[in-house]
């Protein structure tokens, strides 16, 4: 906590001039503890015993992982493991302001922002890219991300998504055992092996929608128009197609990060985000539509193998989204017809021979999964 020096007994010592206080040096060669001062010259002197045990360019200090108090630093012309550790914050700041390079060439060090701003800056160059005529990066360079890095993209766009919608997941206990076994049995029907977070979002727009790295979000809008578990079923079911298939993360190399955000903002199942993004969409029509197709045969499989139809997705997203025009609004035409949707998924119906997917109580209890928890202190609380 504190960055008072454990040497700290040793600020009497009557500073030589040019010494700029005092700090520990491993030489790199030994693992001796050296007691030195610091002399801010042409180059960083590093003194012990009127001896310059070693003189460090600026322009080579880098900072090395520390503890937080204290700047630990490396340089790229001296041994490897050579190592200064210097506690004092106005010693440690006047060294930063001297080392201009203290933070390049270190991987990690700023963790995930690093690795996500230099990911979207190269997402913003693929985009460029993409349009100006390579339609296929995104779909070469999509299986080229590691896992790793799709969970800290997810991780970010969750943050943003927090920020959007004031962080209102539900949280009803009953609720949310419902949903997660709806999306368990989903998930097992899918043969699904990675990590799936999932959350109701409080927010009556009626929509669902899927982040990189596994992250699943149903709008309680959507969830107040759905009539039974079925219907909620196919649609997490087709968000899990959409991980499973990884368009998200293709959605954000090929689309940008911008209108990544703003499609998180309308979400999925409606295609309003496509429609405010028509002149881009018209670049990835034929893309985004073979993508939802695909996300839909997903969504049909698992309910088949559920043994429940996957009719009813279709009919929830006709009752959300209503009959559609095709000609007269030609930039919806890249987002397949809900009526189209809707005719597949009836031509795929087929007599249940599968159990419900919830109990009447289970989907009651799904259903009120925004309603603060009954027994707390505050019962009459709504
Ligand atoms: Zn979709």
């Amino acid at each position: 906590m504190s960055i008072v020096p454990m040497d700290s007994g040793l600020d009497n010592m009557s500073a030589p001039s040019g010494s700029a206080g005092t700090a520990i040096y491993f030489d790199g060669t030994s693992s001796r503890r050296h007691l030195v001062t610091l002399a801010f010259n042409d180059a960083l002197a590093i003194n012990a015993d009127e001896h310059t045990l070693a003189a460090w360019p600026y322009a080579d200090i880098r900072r090395a992982d520390g503890p937080s108090g204290m700047l630990r630093l490396s340089c790229l012309t001296a041994p490897a493991l050579a190592r200064l550790e210097i506690h004092d914050a106005a010693v440690a700041a006047e060294l930063a302001a001297r080392c201009t390079q203290l933070d390049e060439n270190l991987p990690g060090r700023r963790g995930v922002a690093a690795i996500v701003g230099w990911s979207l800056a190269a997402a913003a160059s693929i985009v460029a890219v993409v349009l100006f005529g390579v339609p296929l990066a995104a779909d070469r360079l999509t299986p080229l991300i590691p896992p790793a890095l799709e969970r800290r993209l997810g991780d970010v766009a969750e943050g943003q998504v927090k920020i959007l919608f004031g962080n209102k997941i539900c949280s009803n206990a009953p609720g949310r055992a419902a949903f997660n076994k709806l999306v368990d049995a989903i998930r097992e029907a899918a043969g699904m092996d990675m990590s799936i977070q999932t959350a109701v979002l409080s927010t009556p727009i009626p929509n669902a929608f899927a982040l990189p790295g596994g992250k699943v979000y149903l709008f309680s809008g959507l969830l107040a128009k759905a009539d039974n578990a079925d219907e909620i079923a196919g649609v997490l079911a087709h968000e899990l197609g959409h991980l499973q298939h990884r368009d998200n993360t293709r959605n954000l190399i090929y689309n940008g990060g911008t209108s990544f955000l703003i499609g998180l903002l309308f979400g999925d199942v409606t295609g309003s985000g496509a429609l405010i993004f028509a002149s881009r969409s018209l670049v990835t029509a034929s893309y985004s539509r073979e993508a939802e197709q695909n996300a839909d045969t997903f969504s049909i499989d698992v309910m088949h193998r559920l043994g429940r139809s996957p009719k009813p997705m279709g009919e929830l997203l006709f009752r959300v989204t209503g009959k559609q025009v095709d000609n007269t609004l030609s930039v919806l035409s890249n987002h397949p017809l809900t009526e189209d949707r809707l005719m597949r998924m009836s031509d795929e119906d087929r007599p249940l021979t599968g159990p419900p997917l919830l109990t009447a109580e289970e989907w009651t209890a799904l259903k009120a999964i925004c309603t603060p928890s009954k027994g707390s202190a505050t019962p009459g609380d709504h």
